[in-house]
């Protein structure tokens, strides 16, 4: 990477900022401290602190109705969410996933003592290509993990499809979808089951968190047993389960963002809008999707940088970072390229160009609900700034 070095000078709104600290690419919304402590109280008298407590079951009950997803079950976390939603279904052999993910995707595939097999994605909403999903089939092939990227609803009438036509299960990894609907409900609710993540840096956040959405209330049964060691009563164990509980303190900060979650999800929409506004005419970012029209959730603003930008990505994400913005490059590199990976067939990057080249363009910017405006203002000036210059 050639060291491209800027005068100060040209980007006039930077000096004053640093001083107040990074912009990150996400920050968690935080409610009042005063406001979590009557739920804290209520921990203290009831002393039940997981295994299923009162707190557990308002949340679950409250995202059921807010999702429009009766049978859900909360986990401590997503990535244990999918471990298990691939042990409920039985799983075995080999998954097919993208290689445009967190690690998270994947791993929970091979911590499963399953094989991944990666399919490219699509160059406009950056999710598994449901054009490519046929040729990777093979006898061994038992389930599908797709990925909705950003909040993007992937092809799932076209994966509904295949599936059916070889018998395969679908799990869709939903991580980035709170709050998204499709064709008039929540785009959580497709797939044989669907995985999300309440993880500190998603739209909505338990600290840690996470939930599977089944379609009926056996399969749901069935998860919640799995997520407490398969325990079905006092003295009955009936299957190798593990410990996927979500406690009582988590509960209730989960019902304390849902309270805030529509204020939140407007508060991003804003932002979005601002910033496809704003940048509209920098030649060489390309934001991403021109907003979907389903009902996203803005928890991501990815832009691609390309010719005729400036700087490339990794450029303009450096510059960025001297300038206390930390942006974010999600997904670079591609799960395919890491090392525990690149050996699988199905990684070459020949099998991936549109992921391996996407991973080389894209750039998160910061987004979240107490973004200040001229903070964002700063970070478009910047980037702004960067395309003007010249040598
Ligand atoms: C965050 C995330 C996960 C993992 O969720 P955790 O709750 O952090 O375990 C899995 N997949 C994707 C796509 C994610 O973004």
């Amino acid at each position: 990477m050639n060291a491209v070095t800027f005068p100060k000078t040209i980007v006039n709104s930077s000096a004053s900022s640093v001083d107040e600290g990074p912009l990150y690419v996400t920050r968690p919304d935080m409610p009042p401290l005063e406001e979590f402590l009557p739920y804290l109280e209520r921990i203290w008298q009831s002393k039940t602190l997981t295994n299923g407590g009162t707190l557990h079951q308002e949340l679950e009950k409250e995202l059921s109705a807010y999702l429009g997803a009766p049978y859900l079950s909360l986990f401590n976390n997503g990535t244990i969410a999918l471990v298990t939603a691939l042990k409920a279904l039985r799983i075995s052999g080999e998954v097919i996933t993208t290689p445009f993910s967190f690690v998270a995707t994947a791993h929970s595939i091979v911590w499963s003592d399953l094989t991944p097999v990666f399919v490219d994605i699509d160059p406009d909403t950056f999710n598994i290509d449901p054009d490519k999903i046929e040729e990777a089939i093979t006898p061994n092939t038992s389930a599908i993990m797709p990925v909705h990227c950003y909040g993007n609803p992937c092809a799932v009438k076209a994966i509904e499809e295949v599936a059916g036509k070889h018998g395969l299960r679908v799990i869709y990894d939903a991580a980035h979808t709170f709050g998204v609907r499709h064709d008039g409900r929540s785009l959580a609710c497709n797939g044989d089951l669907s995985v999300l993540s309440f993880h500190a840096t998603k739209v909505f956040t338990t600290f840690e968190g996470g939930a599977i959405i089944s379609r009926d209330a056996v399969m749901k049964q069935r998860i919640d047993r799995l997520k407490n060691f398969g325990i079905a009563d006092e003295v009955t164990v009936e299957m190798v389960g593990l410990n996927g509980k979500m406690s009582e303190i988590h509960a209730a900060f989960g019902l304390l963002q849902l309270q805030r979650i529509d204020e939140n999800l407007r508060r991003r929409q804003e932002i979005d809008r601002h910033y496809r506004e704003l940048l509209a005419e920098v030649k060489g970012i390309r934001c991403s999707f021109g907003g979907s029209k389903q009902g996203p959730n803005f928890g991501y603003f990815p832009v691609v940088v390309e010719t005729p930008y400036r700087l490339s990505r990794d450029e303009l994400y450096a510059k960025l970072r001297e300038h206390g913005v930390i942006a974010r490059r999600y997904f670079y590199p591609v799960i395919s390229n890491m090392s525990m990976y690149r050996a699988l067939p199905s990684a070459r990057p020949g099998n991936l160009p549109v992921a391996n080249e996407i991973a080389e363009k894209i750039l998160c910017l910061p987004i979240y609900p107490a973004l200040a405006e001229r903070d964002q203002l700063r970070i478009v000036e910047l980037i702004r700034g960067f395309a003007t210059w010249r040598y």
